[in-house]
């Protein structure tokens, strides 16, 4: 079977034939949840090889990730492409069919990175290493072909099979972005994020309400970003816990947290790091330095000492034990889905405005009751400018920027049920919509129940998406 070569063409790789003629597929087989749905089972029917297929609604933003994963996936680290389908694909649940990309990929049987390491009865020094290795070749390789990753976390390290020396390789490469050194859409997830980004996004926020001059060279973020996750992820293999602890749970990146973060606050808490070396912790530190301009390149971290010693490092590491505990599973999969949402929020074209420019008068009474800021924030499609064009769509983000906001004060129930309201007069029309809010219990006039805000908030993005989908083809 031919592996798809790195091309900038990537379009001419996809083919329009029905996956059908080819694979079969397993439609209740569920390898892993992101956030653009299940990645599934498919078998080739000529050679009975079972593969991993994820489905992506086909737009410029998944064919570009297509795109970028094709450049990158000639590297024994990284998940490789095999086949791309263009199909039209009709869900269960849905109407009609819709346009689709089928990427069809090798299946990593040994799952992600975390779990593996709670299955390893003594996961130790030397074996963290030897992981950190794989996973810097892989960046190393998106680097030098000037792709920054953006999303380097756990769910998407993921290991060949169940073998002792099994490869682990990266996938996911929604959020990479070519590395032009511009100002880009901060995107992140809690705990794995670097001070530059939520730096990029202070400035943004303040340079958009007007308290600092657009600054004469953009504030950039980039590669250094993935070097800041990979320090993280370094100290949670270690260890069993994040660097940057935060006792409140949140969708955001709550305050304490974001301090520690922007100051690099952490350190090596002697019960788990006694017995850790001190070429380890030099990694992390040089890795979790604030300024993106001290931290580590991806060359420096496979010339460091600690993936090259020969010494053994074989003392057992406290992480496997602590991700047996289910308590603590089920902490990470908390996290896992706190963050999860969190990026679909950040996917929502999230961009920062003074609240004083927002013409819904209930977000405007947020700054009449005085609220900070920075919590200022509003929907504004940047591809949209015809904001105030399009009623029916301004009232959906003003939907979305009610349930993002943070809580300001009482009746923020009502004030809810009021933006919907409005929403729907203006959108009864989109089925997406009606079915969407019928699950959330809205009966035309309120939500019966508590809503789940980010449940809502998606629902809305679609409508939205399917809205604007449908007048860019009209
Ligand atoms: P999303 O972009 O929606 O987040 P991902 O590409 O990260 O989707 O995949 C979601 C999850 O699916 C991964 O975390 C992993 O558990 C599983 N997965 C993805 N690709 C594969 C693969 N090639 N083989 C096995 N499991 C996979």
């Amino acid at each position: 079977m031919s592996t798809m070569s790195e091309d900038n063409n990537a379009d001419r790789f996809i083919k329009e034939s029905s996956i059908l003629d080819e694979y079969s597929i397993n439609w209740t087989q569920k390898l892993g949840a992101g956030i653009s749905g299940p990645v599934r089972v498919c078998v080739k029917k000529s050679t009975q090889e079972r593969l991993a297929l994820k489905i992506l609604i086909d737009r410029p933003k998944a064919r570009n990730e297509v795109r970028l994963h094709m450049m990158c996936a000639s590297h024994p680290n990284i998940v490789r492409i095999l086949e791309v389908y263009a199909n039209s694909v009709q869900f269960p649940h849905e109407s009609s069919p819709r346009a689709r990309l089928l990427i069809v990929m090798e299946m990593m049987e040994g799952g992600e990175l975390f779990h593996r390491i709670s299955q390893h009865r003594h996961f130790t020094e030397k074996m963290a290493s030897q992981v950190t290795k794989q996973i810097a070749q892989a960046l190393e390789h998106c680097h030098s072909l000037n792709i920054a990753h953006r999303d380097l976390k756990p769910e998407n390290l993921l290991f060949k099979d169940n073998s002792l020396d099994a490869p682990v390789k990266l996938c996911d490469f929604g959020f990479a972005k070519i590395d032009q050194g511009d100002l880009m859409t901060p995107q992140f997830t809690p705990y794995y994020v670097a001070p530059q980004v939520l730096e990029a996004q202070r400035r943004h926020q303040k340079e958009k309400s007007g308290i600092i001059p657009t600054s004469p060279t953009p504030y950039t973020y980039n590669k250094s970003c993935d070097l800041w996750s990979l320090g993280v992820i370094i100290y949670v293999m270690l260890c069993g816990y994040p660097p940057f602890y935060s006792k409140h749970h949140s969708r955001t990146i709550p305050k304490d947290m974001r301090k520690k973060i922007m100051t690099g606050s952490f350190d090596f808490p002697e019960d788990e790091w006694s017995q850790i070396s001190e070429m380890a912790k030099d990694i992390v530190r040089k890795l979790l330095k604030v300024k993106p301009e001290e931290r580590l390149t991806i060359e420096g971290v496979l010339a460091h000492p600690w993936l090259n010693c020969t010494e053994a490092l074989d003392n057992v590491l406290p992480s496997a034990q602590m991700m047996m505990d289910k308590a603590v599973v089920a902490g990470i999969q908390q996290a896992h889905a706190e963050q999860l949402a969190s990026m679909r929020i950040q996917d929502l074209n999230v961009s920062l405005k003074p609240l004083s420019s927002v013409n819904n008068p209930i977000l405007r009474k947020r700054k009449l009751l005085g609220t900070k800021p920075n919590d200022g924030f509003f929907i504004n499609d940047p591809e949209n400018g015809a904001e105030d064009s399009n009623v029916a769509l301004e009232k959906l983000r003003d939907v979305i920027a009610q349930c993002i906001l943070p809580q300001a004060g009482e009746n923020e129930d009502e004030k809810l049920n009021e933006v919907m309201y409005e929403a729907w007069r203006f959108n009864r029309d989109c089925k997406l919509l009606r079915d969407g809010l019928q699950g959330l219990s809205w009966d035309g006039r309120a939500f019966s129940d508590k809503v789940d805000r980010l449940k809502l908030a998606e629902i809305v993005k679609q409508a939205i998406e399917e809205k604007t989908n449908l007048e860019d083809s009209q």
